[in-house]
């Protein structure tokens, strides 16, 4: 997964684009870059967070009034430096581009890229074929008068050819700013408008809370199909190719990955955990449960725990208290590494727990390494009884769309039976969300829920599913 904004502005805009992309940190930690062109393309890009790959020093390097910004969380390939987005080339012209998704098709791809098209593929990020195939389909045009309908076009054979999950910006010299998503819409992108002493700026991002936080109106969020192009002068154009109905936007940016402040299709996340939070709730009721509290896993279930408390007419509390300084559980290399860090980075408040049934709602369960450790430690911090909850469903089938889910056999539910997975965890009770209730919160929306269902929108064949688990096992070992 990761994070895009592209700002074509009335001042110079790396600073922008720092602080944007520190808004959208916490849908990419691996690497960060900036792309920025004043007659000349400039960037800079590094592993690291925001923070530290910039500097004062750097974002000076970076003039220009357009840019592009990336932070990256690796679900493909491997975390070479040179994988760090934006990625830039120079012919037909100038081009640079940031993606937030997943490619399907990318072993045909790279072969006509190659074949058909003599491109040299170096690296094994998939933005590189999306900006290849963009770039050939626009070298076909008479060069060098390309308009707006020529870059439009490109896309439109783009998004025919390019198969699976891609919000993208690109950068076109000259020519202006453009945002474009693959026909299902699966990944977020939004288009912003600021005006200020009567100068206008536009901005595309992955998610509306940043865009409001640079000061922008949402003036559009793009579905799937959608292309926008804002040219040097400021000018904005829109063209609406070829959109699958439904559309089949990812249920795990809801669930999982965005800022609670963010809306997407309409639903703002914070109100959507907490909608879903309480149709968990009829989940007790069948079973008899009455827990005394509910407490969260910090900090992206705490909205569905209230949702949770409040249906069930019981307090909710914080449970624990979060290192936030402390990496990421989810994607350290070995089990036991997993399960330290799990420790190090949560640690219980005993007197919300001892001698209570104890309800701790984490949003999903994955490995189920979290939900073990949990357990153990709400136990040594004396709670009577503990009822493990996940507000997603199952977890059963890989994410070939660009959240980093992408090996079945690290998916404990779909691995084992919901027995097994109980026992596994060791609560006295374990209770998942049904789909038909997730569904049921976003009335209207098309949305993606391959991960649970195992039906996967695009029709992406078994082959390639095990194909993109095969790469991602490896770029793993890779490093
Ligand atoms: P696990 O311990 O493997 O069961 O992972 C569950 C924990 O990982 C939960 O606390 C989630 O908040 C978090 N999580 C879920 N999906 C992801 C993801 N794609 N990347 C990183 N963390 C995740």
């Amino acid at each position: 997964m990761c994070g895009i904004i592209g700002v074509s502005s009335y001042d110079d805009c790396a600073t922008e684009l720092f602080l944007g992309m520190n808004a959208l940190q916490h849908r990419g930690q691996d690497a960060s870059g900036i792309v920025t062109f004043s007659g000349h393309f400039r960037l800079v890009k590094g592993n690291g967070l925001v923070s530290q790959v910039f500097d004062a020093e750097s974002l000076e390097g970076l003039p220009g009034k357009t840019g592009l910004g990336h932070v990256r969380y690796a679900t493909q390939g491997t975390l070479e430096p040179a994988m760090a987005q934006p990625f830039y080339m120079n012919y037909p012209f100038g081009i640079a581009m940031v993606h937030n998704g997943n490619v399907d098709n990318s072993g045909e791809l790279a072969a006509w890229l190659h074949d058909e098209q003599y491109r040299l593929i170096e690296t094994t990020n998939d933005l590189e074929l999306i900006l290849y195939a963009f770039a050939s389909e626009l070298e076909k045009k008479p060069l060098p008068g390309i308009g707006s309908e020529d870059i439009f076009d490109a896309v439109g054979a783009v998004q025919r050819r390019v198969q699976g999950a891609y919000a993208v910006i690109a950068l076109i010299a000259g020519k202006g700013l453009l945002g474009f998503k693959d026909p299902y819409g699966i990944r977020p992108l939004f288009l912003g408008k600021r005006t200020e002493n009567g100068k206008v700026a536009w901005a595309f991002a992955s998610e509306t809370s940043c865009l409001e936080m640079l000061g922008y109106e949402i003036a559009k969020e793009l579905a799937g199909g959608d292309a926008v192009l804002i040219d040097t002068d400021g000018n904005v154009q829109e063209r609406h190719f070829s959109a699958a109905k439904p559309g089949a936007f990812c249920v795990f940016e809801y669930i999982y990955f965005a800022r609670e402040d963010s809306s997407f299709c309409g639903s703002l996340v914070a109100e959507a955990r907490e909608a879903m939070g309480k149709s968990l709730a009829k989940r007790f009721k069948e079973r008899g449960l009455e827990p005394d509290v509910v407490i969260d896993v910090p900090t992206s279930a705490e909205f569905f725990a209230q949702g949770l408390a409040d249906e069930l007419g019981i307090p909710y509390r914080r449970g624990f208290v979060k290192n936030k300084y402390v990496g990421r559980s989810f994607i350290k290399p070995t089990q036991a590494e997993r399960s330290r860090t799990v420790r190090l980075k949560l640690n219980p408040i005993p007197s919300v727990v001892r001698g209570k049934k104890v309800a701790v709602v984490d949003d999903s369960i994955v490995r189920g390494t979290t939900s073990k450790r949990i357990v153990e430690l709400l136990r040594q911090a004396g709670a009577a009884k503990i009822y493990c909850v996940s507000a997603a469903p199952p977890l059963r089938f890989p994410c070939v769309y660009g959240i980093d889910m992408s090996v079945k056999t690290e998916l404990i539910a779909g691995a084992k039976s919901l027995d097994e997975v109980a026992a596994f965890i060791g609560a006295d009770e374990l209770i998942y969300q049904s789909l038909e209730d997730v569904e049921a919160c976003f009335p209207g929306v098309g949305l993606c829920s391959a991960c649970f269902s195992g039906v996967y929108p695009t029709g992406i064949s078994p082959e390639s599913i095990e194909r993109i688990e095969r790469d991602r096992i490896a770029a793993k070992k890779a490093g």
